[in-house]
């Protein structure tokens, strides 16, 4: 529950990325998330971490906009493309830019008036929010934009005991297909992927008609990503549900392999930056599965 919103006036908009899913740069324009997803790293950055100490208040329950945003934003922009500077921006990798408070603040939609008339060389807006149709009349004047949301289950039960907060899956569904319906590059993102009957999953989802697919798994990720999902009790929400068996990459690959399948290798991608080669691949389920070995000594 929602306990604290407020305003923040903020230093920077644009935070610099050390390749990041090979993005230049990450825009958030909210500190804090409503959704309070249980999985979500953010929750175990410092910045999050220091203010539930201090403040005692948990990851979920305050929010906080940045009213100077796309102010700043223009002026950030202006200044990367003077010195010649590439921008590509993933927004939001740290909220949600159309959680419910963007309908009070427009502080995402105040930004991507600024994109629509100082472009970045690419931009993903990443949401689980169907406000997110909202901006569809926008969208059409923003330059290089794929539009992402997460849809990581067709099941509703399974989503509220991961994510209770997030905005249902057929609401998801249906803005990303009105958006895609009006000619907006869209994405359909699996992830985390959570427990599904795959193959009716698939065909839901293609439903969208969205350009891309995602899959990405809570173990698919660089060693990190599996810790802090392991720290947060992933596992023991899988197992409480009955589906231990979605912890690792085995029946997030059953999803990719159907959507391969039906709609061909070039619009289908695996984990964060869509591909992985192999062996690196290899490298990360060994370093999960020691993590996990590490975590829970006795769960061999
Ligand atoms: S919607 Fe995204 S940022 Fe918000 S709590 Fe969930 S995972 Fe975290």
């Amino acid at each position: 529950m929602l306990k604290t919103s407020g305003l923040r006036v903020a230093t920077r908009a644009l935070s610099p990325t050390s390749g990041f899913l090979h993005f230049t740069h990450t825009l958030n324009p909210y500190v804090g998330c409503q959704y309070g997803c249980r999985f979500c790293y953010v929750r175990g950055l410092t910045p999050h971490r220091v203010r539930t100490n201090l403040t005692g208040e948990d990851w979920g329950t305050y929010v906080e906009a940045k009213v100077n945003a796309a102010e700043l934003l223009r002026k950030e922009m202006r200044s990367l493309r003077r010195r010649g500077k590439p921008v590509s921006i993933f927004f939001s990798s740290a909220t949600d830019p159309y959680q419910g408070t963007e309908a009070l603040f427009n502080i995402t939609r105040q930004c991507l008036e600024v994109l629509a008339e100082e472009p970045a060389d690419a931009i993903v807006l990443q949401t689980r929010s169907p406000l997110v149709a909202r901006d569809t009349d926008l969208f059409q004047r923003v330059p290089n934009l794929l539009v992402s949301i997460t849809i990581e289950t067709d099941d509703d039960d399974i989503r509220r005991r991961f994510a209770p907060r997030a905005p249902r899956l057929e609401k998801r569904h249906a803005a990303i297909s009105e958006v895609k319906a009006a000619g907006v590059p869209t994405q359909v993102a699996a992830a985390p992927m959570l427990p599904c009957e795959p193959e009716r999953f698939v065909d839901w989802i293609l439903e969208t008609n969205a350009d891309r697919y995602v899959v990405d798994t809570f173990t698919s990720g660089k060693g990190n990503y599996c810790r802090r999902s392991i720290a947060f009790g992933v596992p023991e929400i899988l197992e409480e549900a009955g589906y231990s068996e979605w912890w690792g990459n085995e029946k997030g690959r059953e999803v990719f392999a159907f959507l391969v399948d039906r709609v061909g290798p070039e619009r289908v991608f695996w984990s964060s930056d869509g591909f992985n080669e192999p062996t690196a691949e290899q490298g990360e389920a060994a370093a999960c599965d020691a993590a996990f070995s590490e975590a829970t000594p006795s769960a061999t």
